[in-house]
C-alpha cells in the first residue's frame, strides 16, 4: 500500500488486496529470499511457503465453502502482521510492474476501489516517483515481473 496514495484507515476498512479467490491467487506477493527469511525469523515461523526455486509463494488455506483465500500474514484484527516490513508488492500497491513487448511498465491495479477516486494525476505523479526503486526491483528480481495484463492502466513506461 502507497501511503501517499491510501491511508491506513482506508486500508484497515478494505483489505481487499490482501484476499484473493481461484482466479487472482497470481496476485499473491512474491516472496523473495530475504523476505522468506525475516517471515520465518521475526514474524511467522509456522509460515508454509510455495518453493520456486528463485523465490517462494505464500501458502494460503481456503476458506470453507467459498473460493476466498485470505493472506496467511493477515490479522483480521489488526492488517499485515509484517507492517512496513511488507514484501515489495505489497508495498506499491495498487501499482504494479508489468512487462510489455519487453518493455517494463508500471502499472495500475484496478481491482482497489479506493485508489481508483484519486486523481489520476496523483497516481502518475506518485508512480513517476516510485519508478527508480520500482524497476531497480524489477531488474533485480526478474521473476517478480508479471507479463502485461489487459485492462491494467500503465500509469507509466521504463525509459530505455
Ligand atoms: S503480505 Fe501483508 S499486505 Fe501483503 S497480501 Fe499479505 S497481509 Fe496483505
Amino acid at each position: 500500500m502507497i501511503t501517499k496514495l491510501l491511508s491506513r484507515e482506508e486500508c484497515a476498512e478494505c483489505r481487499l488486496c490482501c484476499s484473493f479467490d481461484s482466479y487472482d491467487l497470481w496476485e499473491t506477493p512474491v516472496i523473495t529470499q530475504q523476505c522468506h527469511d525475516r517471515i520465518l525469523g521475526e514474524f511467522k515461523p509456522d509460515q508454509d511457503f510455495l518453493d520456486l526455486d528463485d523465490h517462494y509463494l505464500l501458502k494460503m488455506q481456503q476458506e470453507p465453502d467459498i473460493d476466498l483465500y485470505y493472506c496467511s500474514l493477515l490479522d483480521h484484527d489488526k492488517g499485515c502482521i509484517m507492517g512496513t516490513e511488507k514484501p515489495f508488492d505489497c508495498r506499491i500497491w495498487p501499482l504494479r510492474v508489468m512487462d510489455l513487448h519487453g518493455m517494463l511498465v508500471i502499472v495500475l491495479s484496478p481491482v482497489c476501489p479506493t485508489v481508483q477516486k484519486r486523481p489520476l494525476c496523483d497516481i502518475q505523479a506518485v508512480a513517476k516517483e516510485l519508478a527508480p526503486e520500482i524497476f531497480a526491483y524489477a531488474k533485480a528480481h526478474p521473476y517478480a515481473v508479471k507479463k502485461y495484463v489487459r485492462g491494467y492502466p500503465i500509469m507509466l513506461t521504463e525509459d530505455k
